[in-house]
């Protein structure tokens, strides 16, 4: 099991010492609930400004690889196939607009790999908090226990959806006539 540091609500493994020496407790008393559940959602804002962060690494990413693929467009020129009147498009790999696409297209990718790798890891940081926070408040337990990972949440809630439109289908009121 993991638990929340009492001192600087960095989550350590139990009996582990935390790294800034803090005192070790698996509860906390009535009155530091409000105040320790406030250092949290301080870490929670914390994370939602990183997220804004990494979201508009994302979109300049797309934007940059989308410029990417125009220029890879304009880098195929027309030429004769020999002995025929036919033409065909290929790729002219020594013009520069096909090394500015080239360019454009790997940036704009690592730039959008990097925004969505770590925007999914801080949003389910954020996640795990809030989850721990209605956990502390309900039971004063500082564990961190697992959040499930979001798309089960969805998962669960469209199955509910499904099962209760199933239901209200089921003992729908026959119609009067
Ligand atoms: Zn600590």
């Amino acid at each position: 099991m993991k638990y929340y540091c009492k001192t600087c609500q960095k989550i350590v493994n139990e009996g582990a010492q935390c790294s800034c020496g803090g005192e070790l407790s698996t509860t906390i008393s009535e009155e530091e609930v409000r105040p320790f559940v406030q250092k949290l959602h301080k870490k929670t804002n914390d994370c939602r400004h990183a997220l804004s962060h990494y979201l508009s690494f994302v979109v300049i990413g797309l934007t940059i690889a989308i410029i990417g693929f125009l220029f890879y467009y304009l880098s195929f020129s027309r030429v004769q196939i020999p002995d025929t009147q036919d033409f065909e498009y290929v790729v002219n790999t020594a013009c520069s607009e096909f090394w500015v696409s080239m360019v454009a297209l790997i940036a704009g990718g690592i730039l959008f790999l990097v925004g969505a790798v770590f925007g999914i890891i801080t949003s389910r940081k954020k996640r795990q908090i809030l989850f721990d926070i209605e956990n502390i408040r309900a039971t004063r337990s500082l564990e961190s226990k697992p959040v499930e990972v979001i798309f089960v949440t969805w998962f669960k809630a469209i199955r509910k959806t499904i099962r209760h439109a199933i239901w209200m289908f089921k003992h729908r009121q026959p119609k009067a006539k």
